[in-house]
């Protein structure tokens, strides 16, 4: 068989037909119903305590801090109150080692330090005057709270969630693997290692990154529609979205606000079908699965996301590698080589290891429209250590790599839609001209060509959204989501803090502002409903 012809029964297996889209999204409505009533299921349907999206007037100043898979950003954030926001950050690298530490304290002392860090490059004076009212703080009812900033803590793996800034960790994903942390509560592991460094923070709110991307997106948003769900598309993938309370079966047991009717519930989608009934399962999925260190789970997430993209690449192109009948990455000589020069393969190229492929390559792959595929090319060297790849690898590498990202797009609509599908809103007059607003981050989403396209594409032909639904779903980023996410809920957490109810706390906060320097937020922070 000739390399093209190879490449291309390959990208065939990554197909995902319309009639299979339609019956996953049966499937995922099931899970979703199933999730919200019981204990144990696929879908966790996570209750997040967060009972109404923001509408863009809210105020103040705060700290967000995103612990992704891959990055771990701090930023402050001054939310102005008319739909826009000013944002500082800083965002390092986790180093690989600390992802898998022998005891949680390592990778949480890591993370306060790059928030003192922060602190001294960006609010120095911040940190000054916090010390000096420390040091002339007199009156037992002055200055009594020593905790300037509320800082909402974006912690993107799975939490039972018991209160708005306390929750445990259930299982780790993504790579990381720090078995002590296992059940204990994160945001006392940060706040810990922050106390240490004596440092005037406060973790006020644990928000899932799912939850921030769609406050983010509520708050921004054009127009008076809130927005319904929040999604991830980056390392890993996941969606948070607005549910009514009634539908919400299994017992809650924190304290929450009952007056909206919702709750935003973090379905945990990573997990979808974990059984297989309906996500494909090619002998790559299988092979990635066995060689990850959670085999079994977050299946979905494993034909979806940024972290396995690439693997699922790495796997095809290994074995094509080890094909004797075929010839990829390899000619005889320079003569067959249009670029001049035999192709190699460097021998340490990252190719022959676990993750060694980044899917940002994928990205190249799908954006290159050059006849000789002249960049693509170029990064297979740079990246890859690939020497030489002539003009067929390459295009046997995009052929595959696109079917790949292809079928990660349209699984990622299955999703979409289920959600859409059970928010109802298509099919009730009463919203007939509103957009359905859905709010996304996360590299894939944001950087693969047409990743979007392919999810409209896909949702066009599910049933009960057809070509009119989908053009009223309205897909956008949600810019900075993490850190605006954190913000606003770390605002609803100020506010939960006193246990007063939103409308006392904002005239509390007003009255506050004016009659004493109290200094819990900054006295033009007066949040507004
Ligand atoms: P996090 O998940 O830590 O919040 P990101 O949203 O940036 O971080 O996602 C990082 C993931 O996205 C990695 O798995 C990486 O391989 C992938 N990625 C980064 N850049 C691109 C790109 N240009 N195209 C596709 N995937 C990308
Ligand atoms: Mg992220």
């Amino acid at each position: 068989m000739t390399l093209e012809a190879q490449s291309a029964a390959i990208a065939a297996q990554f197909d995902y037909t319309d009639d299979q889209v339609n019956s996953a999204v049966n499937e995922f409505r099931r899970q979703m119903t199933e999730g919200l009533e019981k204990d144990g299921t696929s879908l966790s349907q996570i209750p997040t305590y967060v009972t109404g999206v923001p509408n863009g007037t809210e105020k103040g100043l705060y700290m967000a801090v995103d612990l992704g898979g891959t990055n771990f950003r701090v930023c402050s954030i001054q939310l102005n109150g008319d739909t826009t926001f000013n944002l500082t950050f800083t965002k390092v690298a986790i180093p690989r080692k600390l992802m898998v530490a022998k005891t949680a304290q390592e990778l949480f002392a890591f993370l306060a330090k790059q928030i003192e860090l922060f602190l001294q490059k960006h609010h120095e004076d911040h940190f000054e005057q916090h010390v000096r009212r420390r040091m002339t703080m007199s009156s037992p009812d002055g200055y009594k709270d020593e905790h300037v900033f509320r800082l909402g803590f974006t912690f993107s793996f799975p939490v039972q969630q018991v209160g708005i800034n306390k929750g445990t960790l259930i299982r780790w994903t993504k790579g990381f693997d720090i078995p002590d942390a296992v059940g204990k509560d994160v945001c006392a592991l940060l706040q810990d290692e922050i106390d240490k460094l004596h440092l005037p923070v406060k973790v006020a709110a644990l928000v899932n990154d799912t939850v921030g991307t769609l406050m983010a997106r509520s708050y921004s948003s054009p127009g008076k529609t809130g927005t319904v769900l929040g999604a991830i598309f980056g390392t890993g993938t996941n969606g948070a979205y607005v549910e009514k309370l009634s539908n919400l079966k299994k017992p809650l047991s924190g304290e929450y606000d009952k007056t909206t009717g919702e709750m935003v519930i973090n379905t945990e989608w990573g997990s979808f079908d974990n059984q297989l009934s309906v996500l494909p399962n090619t002998a790559w999925d299988v092979a990635l699965d066995k060689a990850s260190p959670n085999p079994g789970i977050q299946m979905y997430e494993k034909r979806v996301s940024g972290m396995f993209l690439g693997e699922i690449l790495r796997l095809v192109i290994i074995d094509l590698l080890k094909d004797p009948k075929v010839s990829f990455f390899k000619d005889e000589n320079s003569s067959s080589n249009d670029w001049k020069s035999t192709t190699n393969i460097a021998s340490d190229s990252s190719i022959y290891t676990q993750w060694g492929l980044d899917t940002a390559i994928m990205s190249v792959a799908a954006a290159d429209n050059t006849p000789e595929l002249s960049t693509l090319r170029g990064e297979l060297e740079k990246q890859l250590g690939i020497y030489s790849a002539g003009l067929d690898d390459a295009q046997a590498f995009k052929a595959i790599a696109n079917a790949i990202g292809r079928r990660s797009a349209r699984l990622s609509a299955v999703a979409i839609a289920a959600i859409v599908l059970q928010t109802g809103k298509l099919a009730d007059p009463a919203n007939a001209d509103e957009p359905i607003d859905i709010g996304v981050d996360g590299s894939l989403v944001e950087h693969y060509p047409y990743f979007r396209d392919m999810i409209y594409e896909a949702l066009r032909a599910i049933d009960g959204i057809g070509e009119e639904g989908a053009k009223r779903i309205r897909i956008g980023i949600a810019k900075d989501g993490s850190g605006v996410g954190a913000a606003l809920i770390a605002l609803v957490a100020a506010g939960m803090e006193k246990r007063l109810t939103t409308a006392d706390y904002l005239g509390e906060l007003r009255s506050n502002a004016k009659s004493n320097n109290l200094t819990v937020v900054p006295e033009d922070d007066a949040a507004q409903d």
